[in-house]
């Protein structure tokens, strides 16, 4: 699933978790997100599709908004039950995205 390859800057950000909860229920753009990493929006773009994690739960409680129910990862062995819920979860972000842009 993961492509190896270059190191995600925004996985790597100080600031990730705020910046993830914040693209996801809308108070930024991923452009805008893109500007404060200085990295491109598609970077930005690659990230949410690909790596928010559940670290953004806690991000989004301490922002204020009602956590979000998310699976917890299974590193090694992805039950068939909790890959949809990670592709659910995904599509949700995805809708998001969506609408923001
Ligand atoms: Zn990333």
């Amino acid at each position: 699933m993961t492509k190896k390859g270059r190191p995600c800057l925004f996985c790597n950000a100080a600031a990730r978790e705020e910046l993830e909860a914040k693209i996801i229920t809308g108070r930024i753009t991923q452009t805008e997100a893109a500007r404060q990493l200085g990295q491109s929006r598609q970077s930005v773009n690659d990230h949410m599709r690909k790596h928010v994690t559940m670290s953004v739960q806690g991000a989004m409680e301490s922002l204020g908004f009602e956590p979000i129910t998310l699976p917890v990862p299974e590193p090694v062995d992805v039950s068939l039950e909790t890959g949809l819920n990670v592709y659910n979860t995904l599509s949700n972000i995805s809708q998001v995205s969506m609408t923001i842009w």
